[in-house]
């Protein structure tokens, strides 16, 4: 998960990282009041900076600095509603301005490559980090037991060439942002830039954090962090029923057992979707595991049935330690608990049931006769079906 500008400097002030004062507005008339309040307390000039979980907002016109508390407000307006590479702007972050002397870049970040943790550190900062000659970064390795301490922190400002005057602030901010980057269990703390200020004090003007999710388990507070206005309301529904889906923008709902299985059956209908009109391509990824109980398979249903763009449904299942009978009963069972909670399943579903009790699943599914659905024995033909179907349905 990638936290918001305003989020990562909240994170860091916790931590005692020096960030500018200022507050987050959802409106002009928000951003002119908190300005306001920053010119009373004494900022010479206030920063108005959209948050949108992408780099290069002050190429784009997402940044942009005021004078009055009337400018802050115009400049609000114009932020506001603004579209960044695809990121529609919702909320400015409203801040003391700084006056800056000069812009470094700092990073903590997982080097999968290596199995390590990396830093990065630049005198060139400010710029985007790809745009700085490979000879100008410093990459130090750390090592996940020995971490940073003071006399790591001070070996990497130092080989970044930060300017003498700001080695000791700059030590005193990486230092601090290891202990962010372990303690929040984030994959990266980058700060760009990272600035000496005219009066010779070092702070971090950005800050982009991504939190490891498989950590979330001991970071309760995290979830708060999540931009549920931005999450997909289906995949919401299905991260609450604990299953493993994620919404794609065709119209072939999926099934499968096994992540693996699910992205081939992704892939087999999408290619064979392109002989039909319209080309139909999947609807979703959903793994229903291994288990693939009723009550699994009738929430999957559930989920991929309220997304109107769904025409079919293809249920692919390789029975394993869960085997075809067991899915095939799923199936009914699910049908029925739909059927007696009042909704049906409104659209054709092509199923292909191989491996384990192959046989016997299928003979289950045909006893049941359920309407609009369908048993095709190879992946390839019932993936072909199934596109087939959502053209005729689209
Ligand atoms: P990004 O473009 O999305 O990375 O947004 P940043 O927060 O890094 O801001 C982009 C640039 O705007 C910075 O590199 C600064 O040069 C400039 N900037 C941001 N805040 C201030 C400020 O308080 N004062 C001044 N003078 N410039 C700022
Ligand atoms: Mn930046």
């Amino acid at each position: 998960m990638d936290l918001f500008e305003h989020q990562a400097k909240e994170l860091f002030a916790e931590y005692g990282v020096p960030v500018p004062t200022g507050k987050v507005a959802n409106t002009p008339a928000e951003a002119k009041a908190i300005a306001t309040e920053l010119f009373a307390a004494g900022s010479k000039k206030v920063v108005i900076k959209a948050q949108v979980k992408t780099g290069g907002r002050g190429k784009a016109g997402g940044v942009k600095l005021a004078d009055t508390p009337d400018e802050a407000e115009a400049l609000a307006t114009q932020i506001l509603g603004m579209d960044i590479k695809g990121h529609t702007v919702h909320k400015v972050l409203v801040e003391e301005g700084s006056a800056i002397a000069q812009e470094f870049y700092f990073s903590f970040l997982l080097d999968r490559a290596n199995r390590t943790y990396l830093s990065i550190c630049t005198v060139e900062g400010g710029v985007e980090i790809e745009d700085v000659p490979h000879d100008k970064l410093a990459l130090i390795a750390i090592d996940a037991l020995e971490g940073v301490d003071a006399a790591k922190a001070r070996e990497i400002a130092v080989a970044g060439r930060l300017p003498e005057v700001a080695v000791d602030g700059a030590a005193d901010i990486i230092a601090k942002l290891w202990t962010v980057f372990t303690k929040e269990d984030a994959t990266l703390v980058e700060v760009n830039p990272l600035i000496l200020t005219a009066d010779d004090q070092v702070r971090a003007l950005d800050g982009k954090v991504s939190l490891d999710e498989n950590a979330s388990f001991r970071q309760p507070r995290q979830a708060e962090l999540e931009d549920k206005a931005a999450a997909d309301p289906l995949e919401a529904k299905a991260k609450e029923k604990d299953l493993n889906y994620v919404k794609l923008d065709g119209n072939v709902g999926i099934i499968g057992n096994g992540a693996g299985l699910v992205m081939s059956t992704l892939d087999v209908v999408a290619y064979a979707g392109e002989e039909f009109p319209g080309s139909p391509k999947p609807a979703n990824f959903l793994d229903i595991g291994g288990g693939a109980s009723a009550e699994v398979m009738a929430a999957g249903l559930e989920i991929i049935l309220s997304d109107p763009s769904v025409k079919s449904i293809f249920v692919n299942v390789f029975g394993g330690i869960t085997a075809c009978d067991a899915v095939a009963n799923g199936i009914v069972a699910a049908y029925e608990l739909l059927g007696s909670r009042g909704e049906t399943v409104d659209r054709p579903l092509v199923v292909r049931l191989d491996g384990n009790n192959a046989e016997l699943g299928r003979q289950i599914l045909n006893d049941a006769a359920l309407a609009g659905v369908e048993q095709v024995e190879t992946m390839d033909d019932a993936a072909r079906r199934a596109a087939e179907l959502a053209a005729v349905g689209a």
